[in-house]
């Protein structure tokens, strides 16, 4: 380890919450890694528009989440395509962030990895996913032009995939677990605008099966209990799942404390149990999972790294 860079802070994730925090390490002349194991952006590059971030209406998901990883490189963070598979922290204090590529030393740790898309359990779910089952309208959507696709969820992201699909797809059916949907008024009502867009309310999908792709879907009433199985002509449907996320947190585990939705917990400075370790954006346990919240906890952890490192001096 003596020969080895030591950085003063490692930021594991190139989401938002990621990128924040690398710009504002960086621009306090901390020297600055950032790790990213697929795409800029995180989560938002999922995502055709983000219509809520501040300042830049209908910004593209991909666009913005570029954008921001590139201000930070602007800004004198160095940026490691890599996946991290394992952090330990040494007896001197020293982090160890072993990844697929070379180990990364770093006196403080900011980690990032955000959230993963939650599955809701149909039979099936699994083994059609990639061949009819979805968790990413923007990635997977094009597949699926002039087709029919069922959209699983009633909460905000489900509306607005929902929205991008009806652009896309001929018909978009979204399939409502409660009767009525969790999405603000105003994002519901523009989703049922659209010709193309009819819901099922209290109704969950139970099993999807066919032979190579989906050709047929069995529905349950949530109020009377009673299944229907619907049959479709092979590939010419998909059923794309926005039920929320999961904190990605199996790095950390070992080193934080977690609350009972999963989320690591972290003081106001989003410091952890462990000196010199900060969780910033949708890992931890919050209540609002968006791109200003992760900025945000990106750019506290940032300056609560600067402290500590500076106090190492
Ligand atoms: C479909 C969809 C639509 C959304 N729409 C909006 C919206 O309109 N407005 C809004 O504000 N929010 C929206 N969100 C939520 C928003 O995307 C998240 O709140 C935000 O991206 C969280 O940022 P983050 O940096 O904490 O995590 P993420 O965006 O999840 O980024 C985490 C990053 O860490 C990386 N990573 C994970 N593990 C490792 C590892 N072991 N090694 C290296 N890298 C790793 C991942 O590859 C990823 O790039 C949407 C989310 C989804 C899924």
């Amino acid at each position: 380890m003596e020969d080895e860079k030591i950085y003063d802070v490692a930021i594991i994730g190139g989401g938002p919450a990621g990128a924040s925090a690398a710009l504002y390490a960086a621009r306090s002349s901390m020297s600055t890694a950032i790790i990213e194991q697929g795409m800029p952006g995180g989560q938002i590059a999922t995502t055709d528009v983000i219509d809520n971030y501040p300042g830049l209406p209908d910004v593209s998901g991909p666009e913005l989440g570029q954008m921001m990883l590139d201000h930070a490189e602007a800004a004198g963070a160095e940026i490691v395509y890599a996946m991290v598979t394992g952090l330990e922290r040494a007896e001197n204090g020293t982090f160890v962030i072993q990844t697929d590529g070379d180990a990364i030393f770093a006196l403080s740790v900011i980690v990032a990895t955000g959230a993963a898309p939650r599955t809701v359990g149909f039979v099936g779910e699994d083994t059609f996913r990639g061949r009819g089952v979805s968790y990413c309208a923007t990635c997977d959507g094009m597949f699926y032009r002039g087709k029919n696709v069922f959209v699983v969820g009633g909460g905000n992201s489900a509306c607005e995939e929902g929205l991008y699909l009806s652009h896309i797809a001929k018909s978009v059916t979204m399939v409502v677990r409660r009767d009525e949907f969790r999405a603000p008024k105003g994002r519901v009502d523009s989703l049922l605008a659209r010709d193309n867009v009819s819901v099922r309310y209290s109704t969950s999908i139970a099993e999807v099966s066919g032979e190579q792709l989906i050709s047929a879907i069995t529905f349950t009433d949530n109020k009377t209990g009673c299944s229907v199985t619907e049959t479709f002509p092979q590939g010419s449907v998909g059923v794309f799942v926005f039920a929320g996320t999961d904190p990605i947190v199996e790095l950390v585990a070992p080193l934080v404390d977690r609350a009972p939705d999963g989320g690591v917990l972290t003081d106001d400075g989003m410091a952890t149990r462990t000196p010199g370790l900060y969780c910033a954006g949708d890992m931890r346990s919050k209540r609002l999972r968006q791109v200003v919240t992760a900025v945000s906890d990106g750019a506290i952890a940032a300056t609560s790294a600067y402290s500590y490192v500076e106090g190492l001096r």
